[in-house]
Formats: C-alpha cells, structure tokens, sequence
C-alpha cells in the first residue's frame, strides 16, 4: 500500500486547499503559510516522498512544465520568480511529499538561508 499523507490527502480531495490548476498527474495549489505574495506548490497527485525517491524521469518534465506553465499563465516571466524543491529535514522539507514551491512577487536573497 502506498503510503498516505497530507498532500496525497489534498491531491485526493479530502484535504482542501485552494486549487490552481491541476490535470490527471499533477496539481498545483495556494500555499497554506505564504512567505512571498505568489506562493504556489506543484505536486505530483501520486506520492512521492522527495525529489531523491523520484523513480520515473519523466515526472520532472511534467511537474517542473507544470510549475513553469503556471507561471508563465500568471505572467510572471518578466518579472520573474523563484522555483524551489527542499530535500530532506537539513534542507527544510517539512511535508514529505514532493512539491515545487513557486514564489514571486518580491525581491528575493541569494543565497537562500
Ligand atoms: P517544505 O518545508 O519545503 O516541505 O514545504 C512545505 C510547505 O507546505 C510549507 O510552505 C507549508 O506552508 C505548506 N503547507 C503545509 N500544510 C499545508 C496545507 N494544508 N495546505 C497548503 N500548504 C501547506
Ligand atoms: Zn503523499
């Protein structure tokens, strides 16, 4: 049995969360907790643990597409933003289900904390 969590729960529906776009692989919603006025996650609807438990190459095209898309749909190209995947606790993954964070709307640090 594949093991449930938070954002399986979200993907599935039994979790709400405001939803932005999402089609048969991946869904991409408002973050809960905001550090940016756009903060958005892209998940793939089946559980992955983190960006090391990847098994099928072909999920990053579709889940870094999806993230990619979304932001070029809210006409974020020219100002930019920022995509980030943390892996593992040292990395600051607190959900361990892969997700994108896409950020923009503010100037942001380099390098991140
Ligand atoms: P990370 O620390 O990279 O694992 O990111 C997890 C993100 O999930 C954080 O930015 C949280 O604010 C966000 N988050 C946690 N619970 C929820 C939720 N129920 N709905 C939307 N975002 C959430
Ligand atoms: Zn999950």
């Amino acid at each position: 049995m594949e093991k449930k969590c938070l954002f399986c729960g979200i993907a599935s529906g039994e979790v709400p969360a405001q939803r932005v776009y999402e089609d048969d692989e991946v869904l991409v919603f408002k973050d809960v907790n905001p550090q940016a006025p756009v903060h958005l996650l892209a998940i793939p609807k089946e559980h992955v643990s983190s960006s090391a438990d990847v098994k099928d190459p072909a999920l990053w095209s579709k889940l870094m597409g999806c993230a990619v898309e979304t932001a070029h749909r809210l006409g974020l190209d020219d100002e930019g933003y920022r995509l980030v995947i943390n892996c593992g606790t040292r990395a600051g993954q607190t959900v361990f289900h892969l997700h994108v964070h896409l950020m923009a709307g503010r100037s942001f640090h380099w390098p991140p904390g």
